[in-house]
């Protein structure tokens, strides 16, 4: 006979692993959970912009998890649901976002305007990353319990609008935590290596696919202690915190990647270790 307690136990760590999902928000940058309709088949999937989404199963059914691009166009949207001798459209509204600005002046100004031997490296290196991005590993379809990889003051946010030396840039496409160079960096949830590199902009850089297409990179390492394939757990040692690439101090920059949108780290993290 099982005892009372540690079944009423099991069935709470169970609906509360199924329950997981991230924060939702609907905006530039951020994240629509999307309840698929019964009928769906079970082998359904889903497409955003041509790209696979994560369709994640919780006790209330399953739900489109679906990363919103900083650049996708504001108002109506929709993903596909795919299968054999079916398919239908979900549609959604997504909502404009003001991310703050933020004006830079970099002394080496060689970071900022490539020459170009650099572009050239840095086109290839690119190319490189989105091929990770674009990579879309079947799970189980249990959403991947997040931590932050590293405790620190938050030094610059997701989405920021970036000028640097006077010239318009990307919007900031992660999260910068402020940390002391050498200071151990966490994987924040399960997965595999999915490349390791030292790239330009990127200095060193891990990048970990969790499944599903949901992956993170974590840049501007002053050391790599993890080898592609490898597989890891959330919260196991990944490197070390350093200023490599384009960075003005030691820092660690986490981006976070759904259906390669990069998204706000912080709506599937709470900043609180
Ligand atoms: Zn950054």
């Amino acid at each position: 006979m099982i005892n009372l307690r540690v079944l009423l136990l099991i069935l709470l760590c169970v609906s509360r692993v199924s329950a997981a999902l991230p924060e939702e928000s609907r905006t530039l940058g951020g994240i629509a959970l999307l309840p698929l309709p019964e009928y769906a088949p079970v082998n359904a999937q889903a497409l955003y912009m041509d790209m696979p989404v994560p369709i994640i199963s919780t006790t209330n059914g399953r739900t489109a998890v679906v990363g919103i691009p900083l650049t996708a166009s504001v108002g109506q949207a929709s993903i596909q649901l795919i299968a054999t001798d079916f398919v239908d459209s979900l549609d959604f509204s997504v909502g404009n976002k003001d991310y703050p600005e933020q004006r830079i002046t970099l002394k080496d100004t060689s970071k900022v305007t490539p020459n170009e031997v650099e572009l050239a490296r840095y086109a290839r290196e690119a190319a490189e990353q989105k091929a990770v991005y674009k990579t879309f590993t079947p799970t189980i379809g249990a959403w991947p319990r997040f931590q932050m990889p590293i405790v620190g003051e938050f030094s610059s946010p997701f989405g920021l609008k970036r000028f640097f030396n006077g010239e318009a840039r990307d919007p900031h496409s992660g999260l910068d935590i402020a940390a002391a160079e050498g200071k151990t960096v966490y994987a924040p949830a399960d997965g595999k290596i999915a490349q390791t590199g030292d790239y330009f902009f990127n200095g060193q850089t891990v990048m970990i696919d969790h499944g599903q297409g949901i992956i993170s990179m974590l840049c501007h390492l002053s050391k790599i202690s993890v080898v592609m394939g490898q597989t890891i757990q959330r919260g196991e040692a990944i490197g070390k915190v350093g200023h490599t690439g384009r960075a003005t101090g030691p820092h660690l920059h986490w981006g976070l990647s759904i259906n390669n949108a990069r998204v706000n780290p912080l709506l599937v993290a709470s900043p609180k270790p």
